[in-house]
């Protein structure tokens, strides 16, 4: 057995270790472990500095879990763009797969809570359905491999997916969705490296969400894939009590280049069921935005996305920079907020409107409006 595969032995993963560990009331520690898994390996629990700390806050469950909080267990209306079992397909050109259902560490927060750690609904047996639907699929040129977390799976079976995938003409790239550098880098091994290198072009996103998660021991793991010539990015989340402060995130954000990450996409977390204790306010999220940008590199600047409740994708949310528009002459402001006029070129006479504005008016106002009471929970 691998270390890694040992120190996930070796995980709290039980009610019963809530309360022997944690204090927990007995009651409560069951009805947790009833409702979505728990697992803490002991490289992530080493993290936690003090209870309810912003490690804490990510993998300890809590009492507000089992809120009722009327929210979709599905958020992103995944199930219904999933045309075979292992497959979500909402843009043209791209599909998630989702390999394994389980996760190093399962998070609090997770959007897949329904799914992820339950084997019956992403499963082994759905891989080949999967390879056989991007086959079909000329229009698909990017596959995310996904979960839980693909890095779960044993080298040797990770490396007949990718094979398989690479078989495909039309797959041009590969990327990994994995957690597995930041809650157990043991998993990135010399071994692991040597294997996935041979699958260009790859990419890896992985999933930071604090700088107190950027420890020597990931810094190491990012620089080995990052070696292997795999573009690293990563994912964060918006989490209340746990990066949801501009000084957080510019540590993680500067950090994460240091370790040769560079940051992707920044998440205002989904209304998922179970989850609702870690949303903030959007206007908290812009505000990070508006104190990132201008203020350091912008390669260490994400996109802020809201997820489209009801599977819309991701939409960019940017602070506002243009203030307005007099005649020719654009209003801009900077990330200092001083105040700038740009000459726009004039339009030439018959010139078709902008696309953006153009769709709008033809169609007079978007077509799927999110109605939350219309929401099935
Ligand atoms: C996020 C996501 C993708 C990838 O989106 P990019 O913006 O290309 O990174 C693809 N499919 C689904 C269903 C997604 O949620
Ligand atoms: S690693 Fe990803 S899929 Fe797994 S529990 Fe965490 S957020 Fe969910």
């Amino acid at each position: 057995m691998e270390l890694w595969q040992e120190m996930l032995r070796q995980s709290v993963d039980s009610g019963r270790e809530l309360v022997e560990r944690f204090g927990f009331d007995k009651e409560l520690a069951d009805r947790l472990n009833k409702l979505f898994h728990i697992r803490i390996n002991p490289y992530y629990l080493s993290l936690i500095r003090y209870p309810n700390d912003p490690i804490w806050l990510q993998c300890i469950p809590d009492g507000k879990e089992l809120e009722e909080d009327g929210l979709p267990e599905d958020p992103l209306a995944e199930d219904s763009h999933s045309p075979v079992p292992s497959i979500v397909h909402r843009y043209p050109d791209r599909v998630l797969f989702l390999t394994t259902s389980q996760c190093s560490m399962y998070c609090r927060f997770c959007t897949r809570k329904r799914k992820v750690g339950d084997s019956s609904k992403i499963n082994m047996k759905y891989i080949q359905g999967g390879i056989d639907y991007i086959a079909a699929h000329p229009e698909v040129r990017d596959v995310i491999m996904s979960g839980g977390d693909p890095l779960m799976l044993t080298d040797f079976m990770l490396e007949r997916i990718l094979a398989g995938l690479r078989a495909i003409p039309h797959v041009e790239i590969i990327r990994i969705g994995t957690k597995m550098p930041c809650v157990l880098p043991q998993r990135i091994t010399p071994k692991l490296c040597k294997m996935l290198r041979k699958y260009h072009p790859l990419y890896i996103n992985t999933h930071f969400n604090h700088p107190w998660e950027c420890t020597p021991e990931a810094k190491r793991a990012c620089e080995m894939l990052a070696d292997a010539g795999i573009p690293v990015g990563n994912q964060s989340v918006l989490m209340k009590g746990v990066n949801d402060n501009p000084d957080v995130m510019l540590e993680l954000m500067r950090k994460l280049l240091t370790m040769r990450v560079r940051p992707y996409y920044l998440y205002q977390a989904d209304i998922t069921k179970g989850a609702n204790h870690f949303r903030t306010p959007v206007s908290v999220g812009l505000d990070i935005m508006d104190k990132l940008r201008g203020h350091t590199s912008g390669l260490a600047i994400p996109y802020f996305v809201i997820d489209a409740p009801g599977g819309g994708g991701k939409i960019p949310l940017v602070p506002q920079y243009v203030l307005g528009r007099n005649g020719n002459q654009i209003i801009l402001r900077n990330y200092k907020y001083d105040i700038f006029t740009y000459p726009d070129v004039e339009e030439e006479p018959g010139t078709p409107t902008p696309t953006v504005e153009r769709k709008f008016s033809r169609k007079a106002r978007p077509k799927k409006v999110y109605e939350p009471d219309k929401v099935k929970v």
